[in-house]
């Protein structure tokens, strides 16, 4: 029997939007794109994900630690819009054809395809990554963390990369477990990138909770039991999280995609792929070019960078010009554990600047961001306007010789 079959995404002649990825920028796409087309029978839009649950890849550090996070549900938030969610793992995506593969042999077409399927910790960069380090990829990966830190009666845990999310996970682990000792690792002295005062700040507060702060070191590979170390040396551990960078996934490229040195999906100004104009890529899966350069993936980019694609596509179903998307970055905010943290305010071109929260006030203001998208996407199913306010960069976003 062949068990393939194709599965329209809306009705007769409908244009068919394909949301790839209910992350932070997919699931605003999508949800921006039901509620700007709620009167419309002529458009039919359709969202993909693996997890019928929400990640909030902000918490996930939480949830490696043991702590319980809210379950939010996609198909309930799509709940009364005529977006309608399809549970799936996304094999490959055809785009000559303009249809895309789950791994159950479904396959759906699509009109015009918004790519959101995000970014995983880059297990790849170091030999051993992949078979013996822990990963916050995703809510199944943390726990399996947790469980494993749970278990673990003293020792050593091991945090490779220290970069925002490496930080978050080092302190919370050691705040969590003091039973444990946490080391974390890294090319540079963490939060090198923030105000130099914010910097200090971040690496007292390190040492408070006691983490053993390893800067100028590089991994070179990940064995059972230890990390190895471009000196030669190698540091014993009972447990690794690999934090040291992000990928994307291949599906982009072997889709004939046009994309950058890391896989990502090439933007024009307006966020459509520069290769084909019907995908548009969205959020850490896109390499989208601000004056500043390319952006690096936050959830603070990625949501706007949702919501200009489905602005976008609403003005080219209506026969206009999508418009530039513009975007400046704002803050960079870094919890160190529940009751502290730092919060860097920064230039649109994401440098430092002068000002910036510590202790219990960044530990708050961290919380507010973390708790943010999941309310807003429920105002965007009524309010579409209210998801369209972010800082739009003024003259470091504009690119040259672009269109203003
Ligand atoms: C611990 C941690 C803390 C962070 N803190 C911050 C912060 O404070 N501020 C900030 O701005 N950013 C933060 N980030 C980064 C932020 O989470 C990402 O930039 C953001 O999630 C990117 O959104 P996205 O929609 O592109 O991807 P994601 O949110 O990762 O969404 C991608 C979605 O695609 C789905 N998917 C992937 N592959 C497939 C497939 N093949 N088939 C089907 N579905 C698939 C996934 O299930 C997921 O739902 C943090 C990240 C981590 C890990």
């Amino acid at each position: 029997m062949n068990t393939q079959h194709e599965t329209g995404t809306g009705a007769g002649t409908a244009h068919r939007v394909l949301v790839l990825g209910a992350g932070y920028a997919g699931l605003a796409a999508a949800v921006q794109l039901a509620a700007r087309t709620a009167r419309r029978t002529d458009v039919a839009v359709t969202v993909v994900d693996a997890q019928e649950r929400f990640t909030e890849r902000l918490r996930l550090h939480m949830t490696a630690t043991g702590q319980r996070v809210a379950e939010l549900s996609v198909p309930a938030l799509l709940e009364g819009t005529r977006a309608r969610f399809v549970r799936g793992w996304v094999t490959s995506v055809d785009a000559d054809a303009r249809t895309v593969r789950l791994d159950d042999e479904r396959r759906l077409r699509y009109d015009t395809l918004v790519y959101a399927l995000g970014g995983v910790a880059d297990t790849a960069a170091v030999p051993g990554a992949e078979e013996h380090a822990y990963t916050l990829n995703g809510t199944q990966d943390a726990e399996l963390l947790a469980e494993r830190l749970d278990r673990l009666d003293g020792g050593t845990v091991v945090v490779g990369g220290n970069g925002p999310t490496g930080i978050e996970a080092a302190a919370e682990i050691a705040e969590r477990h003091p039973e444990l000792d946490v080391v974390l690792l890294g090319r540079q002295e963490p939060g090198t990138a923030l105000h130099p005062r914010a910097g200090a700040y971040l690496r007292g507060a390190l040492d408070r909770l006691g983490v053993q702060v390893r800067g100028g070191t590089t991994v070179v590979g990940i064995r059972p039991g230890a990390v190895e170390t471009a000196n030669g040396g190698s540091i014993a551990a009972d447990v690794v999280l690999w934090a040291g960078g992000t990928r994307v996934s291949p599906t982009a490229a072997a889709a004939g995609l046009a994309v950058d040195a890391r896989g990502r999906v090439v933007t024009d100004e307006t966020l459509r792929s520069v290769s084909h104009p019907e995908v548009y890529a969205v959020g850490d899966a896109a390499a989208i070019r601000q004056g500043y350069g390319v952006m690096h993936g936050t959830c603070q980019g990625g949501m706007p960078s949702g919501v200009h694609a489905a602005v976008s596509i609403v003005r080219a179903l209506r026969g206009k010009q999508p418009k530039p998307f513009r975007f400046g970055y704002y803050h960079t905010p870094v919890s160190l554990g529940r009751h502290d943290g730092v919060v860097q305010f920064t230039h649109p071109d994401d440098s430092p600047r002068r000002i910036y929260l510590t202790g219990r006030a960044a530990a708050r203001y961290k919380e507010v961001v973390t708790a943010s998208p999941w309310p807003t996407y429920g105002r965007m199913k009524t309010m579409p306007a209210s998801g369209a306010f972010w800082p739009r960069g003024g003259r470091s976003a504009r690119v040259r010789g672009g269109a203003r």
